[in-house]
């Protein structure tokens, strides 16, 4: 059990005992808690303050601060999609580097990166497609591959 401290819309205060926090967000949004001396529900958390501050208390304190979680998590949400946008065009820009920097062999990627590791072939930068079983017996030759970053529009 948890006491807590409440004010109404009137500035009444009251303390009442509720089973934990989440059980006082409850009966706080569903209007359960009602001020004993006037009956009103919306009721919210007292600032705790020392007494002799009480008389500027910002009354609706408690609230703005819930609407400002609230808002946070809005946020958080928009920072998101932004991060989202930012990764796309970070492997749109990425992909094209890749392309101008490398020479496309194609499906003879495999093979040509094996010989370019053994010396069989001059060393250079190529792209080309391997299998996720080509390109991991690459790895364990100690020939490094990188995927391609794959585009948004790529996967369909
Ligand atoms: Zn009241």
């Amino acid at each position: 059990m948890i006491r807590f401290s409440l004010v109404c819309e009137n500035s009444h205060e009251f303390e009442s005992w509720f089973a934990s926090n989440d059980s006082y967000d409850f009966q706080i949004d569903n209007n359960l808690v009602c001020c004993p001396q006037c009956n009103a529900t919306k009721v919210s958390k007292a600032v705790m303050a020392p007494a002799v501050a009480r008389k500027d208390r910002p009354k609706a304190a408690p609230a703005k601060a819930r609407d400002g979680a609230k808002q946070a998590a809005k946020q958080s949400v928009a920072l998101l999609g932004a991060a989202d946008r930012e990764l796309r065009d970070m492997a749109r820009e990425l992909h094209a580097k890749i392309v101008a920097a490398t020479v496309d062999v194609g499906a003879e990627f495999p093979q040509e990166a094996r010989r370019i590791h053994d010396g069989d072939a001059p060393e250079r930068p190529i792209r080309g497609q391997a299998s996720i079983e080509e390109a991991r017996a690459l790895l364990d030759d100690g020939v490094s591959v990188l995927p391609m970053p794959v585009l948004p529009e790529d996967r369909g």
